[in-house]
């Protein structure tokens, strides 16, 4: 045969195309009794356009919906095998990373560690999030020279950071704060310690609105700061009863 009829041709794409989609209906079948537990995303307790304009609502929802399902779906698969991992509170799992066993550490250490970023990440965001005060203010002034040199090293962290990461605050047992980076989905907690907040580095965090512009997005997430909900978090962390 040396050539081929347009209908062949149609027919033996066809044929390719049947191939190709074969695996993806045995892959939605499976997806039905995929477990969707223990661990779950919480709903978000603002809108998602609720940030703009300094994060918009698309980035939102596709980073709530999709990125961070994505870690919780990997999570819940984990622990249909080795549930072991869902019975200990997530910083005693993080922090204790060795009596993972090996050939699901790194699993759990990815997705376990971006689902506790993730979910401090939501909770220390909101609109008209107003300023520092208080216990977390005297913190800050005390630990990290006040809210002007916090903000300047917090968002040269964040920009220095080589590929995906985390610019952190995080706070101690006992309330001392200091300013830290991890690279990937890793977690303050690996090291016994706590994000008090953090801003997310990955692209997918700022990429549809800043595009390259990591300097514009770190500056302008202060915005839209929940410091309510961040001074409670000061507050459980120093009191060893913060969760997440
Ligand atoms: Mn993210």
């Amino acid at each position: 045969m040396t050539s081929m009829s347009r209908r062949q041709l149609m027919i033996a794409a066809t044929g390719i195309a049947a191939v190709a989609a074969s695996p993806r209906i045995v892959f939605t079948q499976a997806a039905a009794s995929v477990p969707t537990g223990p661990f779950k995303v919480e709903p978000l307790a603002y809108p998602v356009g609720a940030l703009e304009p300094h994060i918009d609502a698309l980035t939102m929802e596709i980073h709530h919906d999709r990125h961070h399902q994505a870690y919780v779906t990997n999570l819940n698969n984990l622990a249909y095998e080795h549930p072991q991992i869902a019975a200990k509170p997530i910083a005693e799992i993080l922090g204790n990373l060795d009596n993972v066993p090996e050939a699901i550490r790194t699993g759990v250490r990815n997705n376990l560690g971006g689902h506790a970023n993730h979910t401090m990440f939501w909770q220390i965001m909101g609109p008209g999030g107003g300023k520092p005060e208080g216990e977390v203010l005297a913190a800050i002034d005390r630990d990290l020279g006040g809210m002007e040199k916090l903000q300047s090293e917090f968002n040269a962290n964040g920009l220095k950071l080589f590929g995906s990461g985390w610019t952190f605050v995080t706070v101690a047992k006992g309330g001392r704060l200091a300013l830290e980076t991890r690279p990937n989905q890793d977690s303050p907690m690996m090291d016994g310690k706590h994000a008090l907040l953090g801003n997310d580095v990955w692209e997918h965090a700022y990429y549809l609105n800043y595009q390259n512009r990591r300097a514009d997005y770190l500056k302008a997430w202060w915005n839209i700061l929940n410091w309510k909900a961040i001074e409670e978090r000061y507050v459980a962390a120093k009191a060893g009863t913060l969760g997440l």
